[in-house]
């Protein structure tokens, strides 16, 4: 952490700020240039000090951190990529995961339908919310403990990984007993109750980005997971919300390099959120697969015009098995398989 001191800044100042870095435990190199001081703070966890304890001193003009806020997330923390593995599905190894499925559990006919094609086209996991985080509260809330009932059955007559997502911290135990992956969707990502329930259940959990946060808040929510001992947590691109407006959020595909550089956790891409349209799914899946990808989170309606959820970004089922072939050759020319 570097802190800069204002021009003419006295010596008590500087000393101010040399203690309080010495009661911490950190070391410290004082430059003394003709104008200006810069007092450089040194050691491992200065990335987990809160600039404001410098910042709030006399004549400190300036604080910048050096080491990244997130810790147990980092790359530096594990240098080797971490895979989660669900039920003989691994997520960050050299297979593209798919998890398909509709937006919504409506019924056990619609779930089984999308269920079986889902499976047959190439998809290992299958996905489907029960309870819905919905920004209107008028709006289909999900058919929270009936539609984990249907989850769980599909889940065993096809032997197949269920992915659903949870939005209260009271019913993390409630999902679990019924899901292989709990999700953690955009609205909640910094709901740090609910982060720290799903960490202490130690279940993989997928972390959906925050449509309005950045990939270190992402990082440090992941942050949250990983301190309570679950290190099963991958991360999921959703789409941002940016100033363009033709899109439902604007897919960050440059987040898939970033975070394979900055951290260990494996990262898929939701790109049906982002797209809000199933006609531009396709082309943001096959670029988050090139871009490197550890999976996708599609999703996929038997019929999607009388969805009761996200009918207009979900993929029909032959839509679904046209977008698997096409994704097949890319996995390969990325030296990955699906
Ligand atoms: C979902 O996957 O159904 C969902 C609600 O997604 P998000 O949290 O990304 O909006
Ligand atoms: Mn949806």
């Amino acid at each position: 952490m570097i802190v800069e001191m204002k021009t003419g800044a006295s010596k008590e100042s500087v000393d101010a700020v040399v203690q309080r870095a010495k009661s911490m435990g950190f070391n410290v190199q004082l430059n003394r240039g003709t104008d200006k001081t810069v007092v450089a703070i040194l050691g491992s966890n200065t990335g987990q000090v809160a600039t404001d304890i410098f910042a709030v001193l006399p004549e400190v003009e300036s604080v910048t951190r050096i080491m990244r806020p997130y810790k147990l997330a980092a790359r530096e923390f594990k240098g080797a990529d971490s895979v989660v593995s669900v039920n003989g599905v691994e997520l960050g190894g050299k297979r593209v995961v798919i998890m398909a499925g509709p937006c919504a559990v409506e019924s056990e006919k619609q779930l089984m339908e999308a269920a079986r094609a889902v499976k047959k086209y190439g998809a290992s996991v299958l996905r489907g919310g029960a309870f819905k985080p919905r920004t209107s509260p008028f709006s289909f809330q999900g058919l929270e403990e009936a539609g984990l009932e249907i989850l769980e059955k599909a889940r065993r007559k096809l032997g197949m990984p269920v992915i659903t997502e949870v939005v209260d911290p009271h019913e993390v135990d409630l999902v679990a007993g019924s899901a292989d992956i709990l999700q953690i969707g955009s609205r909640n990502m910094q709901n740090y109750a609910l982060l720290t329930e799903v960490g202490k259940s130690h279940r993989p959990a997928v972390l959906k980005r925050g449509f309005s946060c950045t990939i270190t808040e992402w990082l440090l929510a992941a942050d949250y997971l990983l301190a309570e001992g679950n290190n099963q947590v991958v991360l999921c691109e959703r789409g941002i919300r940016t100033f363009e407006d033709s899109i439902r959020f604007s897919l960050d595909i440059s987040s898939i390099p970033v975070i394979k550089k900055s951290s260990h956790l494996p990262v898929i891409v939701d790109p049906s959120h982002a797209a809000g349209h199933y006609s531009l799914v396709p082309a943001i899946a096959k670029a988050a697969v090139a871009a490197g990808a550890d999976g996708l989170l599609i999703e996929v309606h038997p019929n999607p015009k009388d969805a009761l959820v996200d009918g207009l970004q979900s993929l029909s089922l032959s839509n679904f098995s046209n977008l698997m072939e096409e994704l097949r050759p890319i996995a390969e020319s990325v030296g990955r398989f699906i």
